[in-house]
């Protein structure tokens, strides 16, 4: 299978689900939304999910959240969930870093997450891989620290599925090739510290190794 290394000029926007699981709402103390929670992600904060992932010394706690992405391949407005699913042209993993104690204080304000979500290195990300070679129904994620499972869950455990925020998404906001999709992580999230050494499955298949710098 032909991967595909994306540098964040070959990306157009990164849309972001929140809280798309229920175990992880909880465990930050969130309600479950009846609506997708989406946020942005600025696409220069991307860079490989490959050997050193350097996070900030000096921006409080930053956790990781690993997450299933999605490119598209097509343009999508107002399509139905079953037409999203068809624009896909690849899947990968994404860490979906996050200042936690900066997002809290903005949460606080009500203000928007920018500040927590787009440092320098916030996107770090996998080569995708052909999403022909997958059924996009059936995904499933772990994440590893130090040999220890932090994170793992399945598609099918999100609170809106892939094709379902998607859908509501193209409503609402024109969606073109390039677009990158992170769809939310599972529970388990937790901060970084020097030296972990993350590993990112997808299906089986360890397709990002890391080591966090500071
Ligand atoms: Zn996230």
């Amino acid at each position: 299978m032909t991967r595909l290394t994306l540098t964040p000029s070959d990306v157009n926007a990164i849309y972001c689900v929140g809280r798309n699981y229920a175990a992880h709402a909880a465990e930050l103390g969130n309600p479950v939304s009846k609506s997708p929670l989406i946020f942005t992600k600025s696409r220069t904060c991307i860079v490989p999910f490959a050997g050193e992932l350097s996070i900030p010394t000096a921006l409080g706690r930053c956790d990781h959240e690993l997450e299933i992405a999605v490119r598209l391949g097509s343009p999508l407005t107002a399509a139905a969930p079953a037409a999203c699913l068809a624009g896909i042209s690849h899947v990968g993993l994404a860490l979906d870093l996050t200042l936690r104690e900066a997002q809290s204080a903005l949460k606080a304000k009500g203000h928007p997450w920018d500040l927590a979500k787009s440092f320098a290195g916030a996107c770090p990300l996998s080569e995708l891989l052909p999403a022909a070679g997958f059924d996009l129904t059936d995904l499933d994620l772990t994440l590893t620290i130090n040999g220890e499972v932090r994170q793992s869950g399945h598609c099918r455990q999100m609170l809106f599925s892939i094709g379902d925020f998607l859908s509501f998404l193209s409503h609402r906001i024109p969606l073109v090739p390039g677009d990158l999709i992170l769809t939310g992580t599972p529970a388990g999230v937790g901060p970084l510290a020097e030296g972990d050494v993350l590993v990112g499955m997808l299906c089986g298949v360890a397709l990002a190794e890391g080591v966090v710098r500071r």
